[in-house]
């Protein structure tokens, strides 16, 4: 028997069976060099290879919307002539040549600071084992060919992967590599399949069919379990299922307090697919939609028409409220597509709404793409990291220009579309009953008001014990926010961190917080440390 601890956990729950290894065919690639004449030979060999894979995704794509994302990369003109280049410049073979540039695109994308970015990795090393395996014309294996109740253990698994997945055979996920936000712990998330990603060593400790248990909320692996553990972790399961039952019959009672306040418990959410995750919480809206994964994703800063698309979806999914927070690019998120400069300290520097009200036409694109939208629900747009009137009143004057365009040519939208900002710097906090007056509701963004007033890098290791939305300054600094917005009116949100945390529910209540928004898998709880509050 070895315990295994994993700091992050990527998908709460519990699972005993046995281990079924998941370890993929031989994909390095044959030969090297090639002659002339083989040149267009190859480069036919990858047009074939790329047919196939594109199929293959389309009719993924049709089940996850994760893979139009992989079709996109797979149908990159950068791709396709990296790979050109290097058979035809450096003769090397096709197999060769896709090899190369998928490791090099991964490293690209693998050096990027923003955790999300970081982890778009695993996509591209996904595709290029599509095209390995089409080029090599092997299979690649199968989760779907489970059927018997099992624990997955692989060294990594990849969105493709984990579509498969029957969630009736498949009781738990552990891997090797991987981090919390990658798609797999996503995907997992929302199937509700325990999950541990990072798991050092376990593929070297777990034989084929051997029985494992892990409790992923603890983070915990047994591996060559004795019978008491299996006894212990059998129970264990039972009872975190009673809890989730009793968590899940819980989703129809409106979140109101015992002193009858109603308050409202929304997602966070970073695309379209986010939102179909959170539906079944019994979600009152979307408090924070980060349009900045949509830019991030593409490879151009992405049109009105595209971005209108995604809204209007959006907000047929959740016409309650959908929270639109205009581009936050800059600080540790940035753009394979664009050239930012080097700043000596970039979370203090061009971000957010000083790029949007510096890039006026972007700015405009994605503001009239959120009005068009605003006809098919309640959307909400709002402002992040707002320091000054000024910058609320210009963002609020393009708002207006745009509005103009529309009526002038005819578009239909929310005439009294609401305007509200971030509470993200301590400045809007100084400022919060001046900015109360001009904006039509507030979303504290615990992420950064913590970082900015503690003067604590949010990601910087080091100091992360100093890094505690608790330390009395912030909780005064959201006091004030919360009753500086109902003196004037204004409904008060909260969309940091700290909305999620069950801990700081009661505290939050104190203060006054109509809505909490939160990443889904945390609502359940939220709701309960609601309704349970004396
Ligand atoms: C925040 O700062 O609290 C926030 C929600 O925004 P982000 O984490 O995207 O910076
Ligand atoms: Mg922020």
């Amino acid at each position: 028997m070895e315990q295994i601890y994993v700091e992050k956990t990527a998908s709460r729950g519990i699972a005993v069976a046995p281990v079924y290894l998941y370890l993929e065919p031989d994909l390095t690639p044959d030969g090297e060099k090639i002659p002339d004449t083989e040149v267009q030979a190859e480069l036919e060999k990858f047009a074939a290879a790329k047919n196939t894979v594109i199929n293959e995704l389309k009719q993924l794509a049709e089940k996850n919307e994760i893979f139009a994302a992989h079709l996109e990369i797979a149908d990159d003109f950068m791709l396709q002539d990296s790979v050109e280049n290097k058979v035809k410049g450096e003769l090397k073979n096709i197999q060769l040549a896709v090899s190369e540039t998928i490791d090099e695109f991964a490293v690209i994308f693998d050096s990027m600071d923003d955790a999300y970015m970081k982890e778009r990795a695993a996509d591209v090393k996904d595709i290029g084992k599509r095209f390995m395996a089409a080029l090599k014309g092997v299979k690649l294996p199968d989760l779907g060919g489970i059927t018997e109740p099992s624990v997955v253990v692989a060294r990594d698994m990849y969105p493709s992967d984990t579509v498969k997945i029957d969630t009736a055979f498949v009781k738990g996920i552990l891997t090797e590599e991987g981090g919390v936000t990658s798609h797999v712990s996503i995907i997992a998330k929302s199937m509700g399949i325990p999950t541990l990603v990072g798991v050092k060593g376990i593929l070297s400790k777990v034989q084929d069919g051997e029985t494992v248990c892990m409790d992923a909320g603890a983070g915990c692996v047994v591996v060559q379990p004795d019978a008491e553990n299996v006894r212990i972790y059998q129970e264990k399961k039972e009872a975190y299922e009673a809890e989730r039952a009793r968590l899940e019959s819980l989703r129809g009672t409106p979140a109101v307090t015992k002193d009858g306040k109603r308050i409202y418990l929304c997602a966070n959410v970073g695309n379209v697919q986010d939102i179909k995750n959170a539906l079944p919480m019994n979600i009152d809206g979307v408090g924070l939609f980060r349009s900045e994964f949509l830019y991030m994703q593409n490879t151009h800063f992405p049109t009105e028409e595209e971005q209108y698309t995604v809204y209007k979806e959006a907000a047929e999914l959740i016409p309650s409220e959908l929270t639109i927070r205009t581009l936050d690019i800059g600080g540790d998120k940035e753009l394979s597509y664009y050239e930012f400069e080097k700043e000596e300290n970039p979370f203090l520097g061009w971000r957010a709404i000083r790029i949007s009200l510096d890039m006026k036409d972007m700015f405009k694109a994605q503001l009239r793409a959120i009005l068009r939208a605003s006809a098919f629900g309640h959307v909400r747009i709002m402002f992040p990291m707002i320091i000054s009137l000024d910058e609320l009143r210009d963002a609020k004057a393009l708002v207006e220009e745009c509005k103009q365009e529309l009526r002038a040519e005819g578009v239909a939208f929310d005439e009294e579309i609401e305007m509200g900002m971030m509470i993200e710097t301590p400045a809007s906090v100084i400022l919060a009953e001046e900015f109360a007056r001009e904006a039509d509701f507030f979303s504290i963004g615990t992420n950064d008001l913590t970082q900015y007033i503690l003067a604590v890098d949010r990601g910087n290791k080091k100091i992360a014990k100093k890094y505690d939305y608790f330390n009395p300054a912030v909780v005064k600094a959201i006091g004030r926010v919360i009753e500086a917005g109902h003196k004037e009116g204004i409904k008060v949100g909260m969309c940091g961190e700290m909305a999620g945390d069950q801990k700081a529910v009661e505290l939050l209540l104190d203060l006054g917080l109509d809505e909490f928004s939160m990443s889904a898998g945390s609502v359940d709880y939220v709701r309960e440390q609601i309704l349970n509050r004396k």
